[in-house]
């Protein structure tokens, strides 16, 4: 589905990607992890087009291909984030819209896509979640898990070919974060596309098809999780896991 080659982004002085290569095969889930500060934010931002990189190429099958080392203008950006939706770990939902509201928002305002068609679209996926009766809540009336499935229910009704999630679940609770899980655990099993950043290990054991292990901005170690997360090849990636555990 998608190809990324050379990634490289600086803010100032500082080195935040260093050559990051991926490539998301339809109906995957990566799952990246890593300290904080070691880019794994930045890749999700940079294949979504709200980041510039320096330099590196993003290109999805059948296009859009963008290469950054050139002239990138805002039709490349736009196209880029057509093609995925991110869910951040605050759920960024408007508070003075329902949810019903927050869900059509984006195809209705950026996509263009009828009223009445982007409701039944959101009836439907708000249903699969289990907040039909919360549609015409505001966000401040439901709990941070009801909030972050609201927040993944308007990242599907963009129906992008791929979801990315920044720490999905690292705003909540302890006790809610098995709901919002659960939700993410059905979206793969249902194909979608998906690269997730987590610290949730357990999780990223059960879901994930590769494992990503990022420091200082390249990818020190990739691998099946069954390898990477029991018996990993390098020391530092030990090391993180050993402080995780
Ligand atoms: P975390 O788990 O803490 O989110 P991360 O691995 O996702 O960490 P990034 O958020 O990608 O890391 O950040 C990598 C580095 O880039 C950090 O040192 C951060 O301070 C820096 N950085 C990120 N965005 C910006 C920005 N807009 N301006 C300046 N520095 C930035």
């Amino acid at each position: 589905l998608l190809q990324v080659t050379g990634l490289e982004k600086s803010f100032g002085a500082n080195r935040v990607l260093d050559g990051v290569d991926l490539e998301v095969r339809r109906g995957d889930v990566l799952v990246l992890i890593g300290p904080s500060g070691s880019g794994k934010t930045t890749v999700l931002r940079c294949l979504n087009g709200l980041e510039t990189p320096d330099a590196g190429v993003v290109a999805f099958d059948g296009g859009p291909s963008v290469d950054f080392a050139g002239r990138v203008g805002k039709a490349d950006r736009t196209a880029l984030r057509d093609r995925s939706a991110m869910v951040f770990q605050h759920h960024n939902l408007f508070p003075h819209l329902t949810v019903l509201q927050n869900v059509i928002e984006g195809p209705v305002q950026a996509h263009g896509v009828p009223r009445a068609e982007a409701v039944a679209r959101a009836v439907t996926l708000l249903d699969r979640v289990g907040l039909t009766e919360k549609r015409d809540a505001y966000p401040s009336e439901l709990s941070g898990g009801q909030q972050q499935r609201v927040g993944i229910v308007r990242a599907l009704a963009l129906q992008p070919q791929l979801l990315l999630f920044d720490e999905p679940t690292s705003a909540l609770d302890p006790e809610l974060v098995g709901e919002v899980l659960t939700v993410l655990r059905e979206l793969a099993n249902e194909g979608w596309t998906m690269v997730i950043v987590t610290h949730e290990l357990g999780f990223a054991r059960e879901v994930a098809d590769e494992v990503l292990f990022f420091d200082e901005g390249v990818i020190v170690e990739r691998g099946a999780p069954s390898e990477l997360l029991r018996q990993p090849k390098k020391e530092r990636t030990q090391r993180f896991l050993n402080r995780l555990l």
